[in-house]
């Protein structure tokens, strides 16, 4: 039983609990504030614990930070000291690493400090270091800063371990040629001016599990938003699957100017392949490769850590595979399991520590292959307590990527499921706009999706 005098606190604080293997049967917590000091008091399983913390009396935002800061710490370290167990983030849950490594810095703190006061472990601290230094030159803060996103949640199947909206594109192929005509209405209505913009990302789903013909009323609807831009900086189309690939839709991506593409093979075992629902097998992957070859894009890889009945060697077999295909990125995902994916019912991989000797190897293969990581996110819902590293060739890194995972730049993001974001740098703050997850609806209001986008970046 957990209880709280201060209900902001109270999942905040749960998500330190579930990080630790045992878990207290009983937690009473009580907050105060007076003058600048923080007051933390803990009873777990009849033991009390007092803290006091801080000391400066602060704005109302920097209160917000540092009431969070101090309870989970605390509870951290009374958990970790109880149960002997250290985790890799200390007591860093619910932001992401480098957006609070960055506004330490810019606050004229120093970042190692703040996280090894927070318990991380030596190893991640580098690793924060190392992605804040990758990402030099291409992190970039600033009001206006834009990205376009547009949304293609279509696939040949739907992966084991996918909670997406898509579905198999044989079912939803009938939405098909009205969700392109509210596509391209969506894209006509974006203004000329859209501000700086960064980057365009074509994601999915699946891409090119559209045909030629589809994928080119997408390109066309985008080339007038683009072309206006200068320098072009970066057009990527996340391909997908190396099953779906064929050089008329290579073609075509060239023609339109894409810059970057993603051949997504989460695992290079056929074994595992089939197990996880995919239609294609390593050999796929590797004629995906060859057959991009000539047409000069950069390429990124998705990897997973965790699948099926995947072991550690398994894992590093695949990497060192994909390392050998010379990708520009890889990124290494650890398997999350949200509501919706059925390998959620299937296994409990939770207390899988494989996951962690795998991501580790990946660390080490990569940074030994001349890769240095460059962007970083956790999820809630991740077996172990690991993380999602890309990792670039030196000054490859994927603009894209890593505005949206620091949220230094507006995403404006159009079809069914897409999440507009509007970043306001001065005030810290950020706000979103959704569009409707399913098929039908979306179709139905594009009219008024348009007219609330508008509003909404006005
Ligand atoms: S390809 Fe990606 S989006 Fe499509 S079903 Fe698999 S995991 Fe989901």
């Amino acid at each position: 039983m957990f209880t709280t005098n201060c209900s902001f606190l109270e999942n905040e604080l749960l998500d330190v609990v579930r990080l630790f293997h045992q878990k207290p049967e009983n937690i009473t917590h009580s907050f105060d504030y007076k003058e600048g000091v923080f007051f933390n008091n803990f009873q777990i399983d009849g033991r009390a614990f007092s803290f006091v913390d801080g000391g400066q009396v602060c704005d109302e935002l920097t209160f917000k930070r540092l009431e969070r800061r101090f309870a989970k710490l605390r509870l951290y370290e009374i958990l970790s000291d109880l149960y002997g167990e250290k985790m890799p983030w200390g007591a860093l849950t619910g932001i992401r690493p480098t957006k609070l490594a960055y506004r330490e810095i810019e606050e004229g703190g120093d970042f190692q400090k703040l996280f090894e006061k927070m318990h991380v472990s030596k190893k991640n601290i580098q690793l924060v270091a190392d992605i804040l230094k990758a990402q030099e030159g291409v992190y970039l803060k600033g009001d206006g800063n834009t990205d376009l996103f547009v949304s293609i949640p279509f696939c040949p199947t739907k992966c084991a371990y996918c909670s997406f909206i898509t579905a198999p594109i044989d079912k939803t192929r009938h939405f098909l040629p009205a969700y392109l005509n509210a596509l391209t209405k969506e894209l006509a209505s974006i203004p000329e001016s859209v501000g700086n913009l960064r980057s365009v990302y074509v994601g999915g789903g699946t891409p090119f599990a559209l045909s030629r013909e589809e994928l080119e009323v997408v390109l066309k609807g985008i080339a007038p938003i683009y072309e206006g831009y200068v320098p072009k900086r970066e057009y990527t189309v996340e391909a997908g699957r190396p099953d779906v690939f064929s050089e008329e839709k290579l073609q075509l991506l060239k023609d339109y100017g894409v810059t970057r593409i993603c051949i997504n093979p989460q695992s290079f075992s056929d074994e595992t392949l089939q197990k996880i629902g995919r239609k294609h097998t390593e050999a796929d992957i590797y004629r995906a490769f060859e057959m991009s070859e000539k047409y000069g894009f950069d390429i990124n890889v998705d990897l997973i850590a965790g699948l099926t009945d995947e072991t550690p060697d398994m894992f590093v077999e695949s990497v060192e595979k994909a390392v050998a295909t010379n990708a520009e990125n890889i990124t290494v995902h650890c398997l999350s399991l949200k509501s919706g994916a059925k390998l959620k019912e299937e296994i409990d991989y939770l207390e899988n520590d494989f996951i962690s000797t795998m991501v580790s190897s990946s660390r080490e293969i990569l940074s030994k292959n001349g890769y240095v990581p460059y962007y970083m996110y956790r999820q809630k819902y991740q077996v172990g307590n690991n993380e999602n590293v890309g990792w670039t060739k030196p000054g490859k890194a994927c603009v894209y990527n890593v505005d949206i995972m620091e949220e230094t730049a507006n995403n404006l993001a159009v079809g069914a499921n897409a999440v507009s974001k509007r970043v306001f740098t001065d005030k810290g703050l950020i706000t979103r706009h959704a569009t409707q997850k399913d098929l039908k609806t979306y179709i139905e209001n594009v009219d008024i999706n348009i007219e609330k986008r508008k509003e909404f970046f006005k």
